[in-house]
């Protein structure tokens, strides 16, 4: 198993290395520059010298007393760590003159100047010290001019600059690691108080919130995000709760009523003709429990969105159609008058058994909800994206109090017990048309009739 390395550590490490890759390029950078700089610093401060008594050679002779005074001068003025040293070879290569370091070496014309007329050659020799020395070789008129430099300073001072950047590259790769640790621990402690309350959150246990610090900063976006998550959550299982609470007792009191009946029938010895009634009674109870089953079924189905597959162009107007022929012999029974009015063929992509079940709801409601005598009026409203369906009918209405509700699930007006039903129509038509990216608005007023307005887009929305 890979052992886990937080992520204060993994940053603590990058930025280190980072540190470390990026220091060196500009120690070494900056110690060849040194080096580059000090060696034509030696170089520099040598042909000086060397020139100089070039020159005095070319305004007299290579012997003159004047220029071996200034050979003498030189030296003797030149700061000792330098150790300056002169020789004067002839044209033949011997030795003229020897003074400074050079007077305890045997050091030659190195030969290089040959065939380099009036230029200068420089070289470094190793006299047998800790450090080499630079020479230098000059022709003058009738002449050589040999100098010599120890370079200790020279490449002390190259030294000293390396040195730093090595000694000081550990101290500085500790102390980024361990302010990069502290600094990584702080930023990373939201996280850790996420993580901690994420862990603390579970099914039963939704009233965490995970603490903000209100930077704004991207950890404090997450928390935002997630608490707003916990709170969608939160919302849905107490809509979950309250829809399985509820479902359950629906379906108990009617079961308890079927149970104690069958009881009470099983008491006594009766006539078949009784058994018989009594089934027929049961087996209207169970269809209807068997409904309430069903709705609750397509209800939760419907929440969980219309799949792709299942959406077909459906025509509106023949479905509409279908609907209002089947609950006609229904509405002329109960004394009501029912009307499509007629319209253009127009499709919406869809389900066409949740639309069917969608628009059916709302006629059986305005079918149970109108006494006799009164009217319902399909009408189908085609715009440019989308299409409307009005089902408007003169019946008992709904007051505004109960018109918020009348969409909860298992919600019914209290005062209308004779009506049949459980309260699922309603918010099953609106899960439905939601499902197909619509809403249902309701306009009503008590004693003079409702209209629900059902709108559809006409191409398909996701979600
Ligand atoms: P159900 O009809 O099974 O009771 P619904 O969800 O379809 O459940 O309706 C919820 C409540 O809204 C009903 O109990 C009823 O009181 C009211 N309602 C629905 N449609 C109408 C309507 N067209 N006119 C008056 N009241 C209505």
């Amino acid at each position: 198993m890979r052992r886990r390395v937080s992520i204060g550590t993994r940053w603590t490490l990058r930025y280190t290395a980072a540190l470390l890759v990026t220091v060196s390029i500009f120690a070494a950078y900056t110690y060849s520059r040194v080096v580059e700089r000090t060696e034509s610093d030696a170089a520099l401060h040598l042909e000086l010298q060397v020139k100089q008594i070039a020159d005095a050679i070319g305004d007299s002779w290579s012997t003159a007393p004047s220029v071996i005074h200034t050979v003498e001068r030189n030296i003797a003025i030149a700061e000792s760590d330098l150790r300056l040293g002169i020789q004067i070879f002839d044209a033949k290569g011997r030795v003229l003159l020897k003074r400074g370091s050079l007077a305890r070496q045997n050091l030659e014309l190195s030969g290089k100047l040959r065939g380099r007329d009036g230029k200068r050659v420089s070289y470094e020799a190793d006299f047998g010290g800790k450090y080499r020395y630079l020479v230098m070789e000059m022709p003058a008129r009738d002449a050589f001019v040999q100098g010599a430099l120890y370079t200790r300073r020279f490449v002390r001072n190259a030294r000293t600059v390396r040195d730093i950047y090595l000694y000081s590259l550990p101290i500085l790769l500790v102390l980024t690691a361990v302010l990069g640790s502290l600094l990584a621990r702080g930023s990373l402690r939201p996280i850790k108080e996420i993580n901690l309350t994420a862990r603390r959150i579970t099914g039963t246990h939704l009233e965490e919130t995970i603490p903000t610090t209100g930077t704004r900063d991207e950890l404090d976006e997450l928390a935002h995000t997630l608490n707003e998550m916990i709170t969608s959550i939160r919302a849905s299982v107490r809509r979950m709760q309250r829809f399985s609470a509820n479902a359950a007792h629906e379906l108990r009191t009617p079961l308890n009523a079927m149970r104690s009946r069958i009881d009470v029938t099983l008491e006594k010895q009766r006539e078949p003709e009784e058994y018989r009634r009594i089934l027929g009674e049961m087996a209207e109870e169970v269809e209807s429990l068997s409904n309430s089953v069903h709705a609750m079924m397509r209800l939760a189905q419907s929440e969980a969105g219309l799949q792709p597959e299942q959406r077909v162009p459906v025509e509106i107007s023949s479905l509409l159609g279908d609907v209002v022929e089947f609950f006609e012999p229904l509405a002329s029974d109960a004394g009501v008058q029912l009307s499509l009015q007629p319209a253009d063929p127009v499709t919406v992509p869809g389900d066409p058994s949740w639309l069917h079940q969608l628009f059916a709801n709302l006629l059986h409601n305005a079918v149970k909800y109108t006494p006799g005598g009164g009217r319902i009026d399909v009408a189908i409203t085609p715009e440019e994206a989308w299409v409307e369906v009005i089902v408007r009918d003169t019946g008992v209405g709904i007051d505004p109090e109960q018109a918020a509700r009348v969409f909860e699930p298992f919600h019914r007006v209290a005062k209308r017990p004779e009506a049949p039903g459980v309260g699922l129509g309603l918010p099953l038509a609106r899960e439905i048309a939601r499902a197909h990216g619509g809403e249902i608005a309701l306009e009503s007023a008590p004693g003079r009739g409702s209209t629900f307005t059902v709108r559809l887009p006409k191409a398909s929305v996701e979600g």
